[in-house]
């Protein structure tokens, strides 16, 4: 057998479970599942079908795992496939977004988003993922930074530190013994970092007992559901859980990414052989609670505003009642798209399609149904708790006319509670409430300058590298984007330029 087969047999073995065998086993080629695939749907390739991509690995596993194969394929009497096939076909398991849907369709319930990761895994243990250039940078990037952007430790913090600062708000780093441990995955602080900076407003002005930490710059969800490199996922969770325990924080925080809340709340188990070691809570569900309790104050929004049903988060985290009742919560005027929950269609950008660059066109053109789904709401936004769903959502809008001139239709779920939560301050003149962390209130200086954001980025600025950092802050479209939206906040970046550029002329002349 050549090498790269036989380690993509070997893959295939390893992970291949009972239920997967049934998979591959007991599909009775009625051709249903691809009624319920947006990618199939819209574009009537064959190669898009889910059918597609499961015979190809069925194949594979016929010929090379059962004893029936080997004799037939060793006789001539079974079609070989070989690693010239598996290269032609790779492209089409990341033209899926493994999103599950077909499996409603399925009389036998059988997964084909199972079947895709499998193959994913397989792919990557063979080493032909990697050919891609934008697989190998995930892999690369997790590998040496912990980050799947590639961003280091002081880009993801210096960019945040930034925005908080300009913004007067403060974060808790490294805070021992705070309840919750924040991790942001890298699509998050890569992709929408300045929007981002709302949640750490809406957990300080419930009062929250949290803490971020500069040792873990990213969660992993591209690494275990883009790649599918479970070597590397488990080395992400365990160091996840690591840093939990020095610590000594009681529960995990999961943002709103729909494959973080799939990796935590399932794929971890497989992952780690056990469940992972700190109870998870999705920030969603506390952000809930809190209004329930009534220690986060909120108004309702009066603008029509739909919801997107991110596929990780509702049909395969079972969240979407829970989400719809935080929508409700702080919107006046929600309307359902239609079809929803489970049933709703895919952004089809997650878990890959939206990463790799040569899926846009197709990507845009799938998204014709997400588009349709949008547009007979009549709704003025739409909201998702998922940062991949939002930006795909986003690009949806945009390219399909339903987005008004320069104006973000689509919006992240806590964007909703956060404008909600402001309404609710503004009118009792609280909005300080945002401003300080419960984990900060009441510490002296020292505790403060290395615990606070605005105190490790004046450690950051003792740094002799640091007007380089600032050199690449200026020049960064997200930091651009931040003060498009906020012009004061470019100001207050001048006088924080000036006085770094100050204090570097100064260091320079006293040598
Ligand atoms: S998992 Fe989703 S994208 Fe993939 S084949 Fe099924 S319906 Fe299509
Ligand atoms: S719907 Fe199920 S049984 Fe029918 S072709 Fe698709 S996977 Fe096979």
């Amino acid at each position: 057998m050549e090498r790269e087969m036989q380690l993509f047999v070997d893959s295939l073995k390893r992970n291949l479970t009972a239920e997967d065998i049934v998979n591959l086993e007991a599909c009775i080629g009625c051709k249903n599942c691809g009624e319920a695939c947006a990618w199939y749907l819209t574009t009537g390739d064959e190669k898009l079908h889910p059918t597609y991509k499961t015979d190809f690995i069925r194949k594979i596993y016929k010929r090379y795992m059962t004893l029936e194969g080997k004799i037939k394929g060793a006789l001539g009497l079974m079609e070989t496939p070989t690693v010239k096939d598996l290269r032609e076909n790779m492209e089409y398991f990341w033209k899926c977004t493994a999103c599950g849907r077909c499996t409603l369709a399925c009389p036998q319930g059988l997964s084909t988003r199972r079947i895709v990761r499998l193959a994913r895994a397989a792919y990557s243990d063979a080493g032909l993922s990697e050919e891609n250039p934008t697989i190998k940078s995930i892999v690369e990037n997790t590998r040496n930074l912990r980050h799947s952007f590639g961003l280091t430790r002081e880009q993801v913090f210096g960019r945040v530190g930034l925005f908080l600062y300009t913004d007067g708000t403060e974060l808790p780093v490294e805070v021992k013994g705070a309840e919750y441990l924040f991790v942001c995955p890298a699509a998050g602080n890569t992709k929408i970092p300045d929007y981002g900076i709302k949640l750490p407003k809406i957990l300080n002005a419930a009062g929250v007992s949290y803490t971020v930490s500069p040792r873990v710059i990213d969660t992993g969800t591209e690494i275990d559901h883009i790649v599918v490199h479970h070597e590397l996922s488990k080395q992400m969770l365990l160091e996840w859980e690591a840093e939990a325990e020095r610590l000594g924080v009681q529960k995990v925080l999961v943002v709103e990414c729909g494959c973080d809340v799939r990796t935590l709340y399932v794929e971890a188990t497989e992952t780690l052989g056990r469940p992972f070691k700190f109870p998870i809570v999705s920030v969603d569900s506390l952000m809930l609670e809190l209004i329930k309790s009534g220690k986060l104050p909120v108004e309702k929004i009066k603008q029509k505003i739909t919801m997107h049903d991110p596929c990780y988060v509702t049909r395969l985290a079972g969240m979407g009642e829970m989400e719809r009742e935080l929508l409700r919560s702080v919107a006046e005027n929600f309307v359902e798209m239609t079809p929803n929950r489970e049933y709703n269609y895919c952004c089809n950008a997650g878990s890959g399609p939206m990463r790799l660059p040569e899926n846009t066109e197709l990507r845009r053109k799938v998204s014709k149904i997400k588009a349709e789904q949008i547009k007979n709401t009549g709704a003025e936004l739409v909201t998702t708790p998922c940062a991949v769903c939002m930006l795909s959502i986003e690009d949806t809008c945009k390219v399909y006319g339903l987005a008004p001139e320069n104006k973000r239709m689509s919006l992240m779920m806590f964007e909703v509670v956060y404008e909600a939560m402001v309404k609710a301050l503004e009118k009792r003149g609280e909005l300080d409430r945002m401003r300080m962390p419960a984990e900060l209130k009441g510490r002296d200086e020292e505790f403060f300058m290395k615990h606070s954001i605005s105190g490790i980025m004046a450690q950051m600025m003792q740094n002799p590298d640091f007007p380089k950092l600032m050199e690449w802050l200026e020049g960064d479209e997200i930091v651009q984007r931040y003060f498009r939206d906020n012009p004061h906040a470019f100001e207050k970046m001048q006088e924080l330029k000036q006085m770094i550029e100050k204090k570097f002329k100064q260091e320079v002349k006293a040598r």
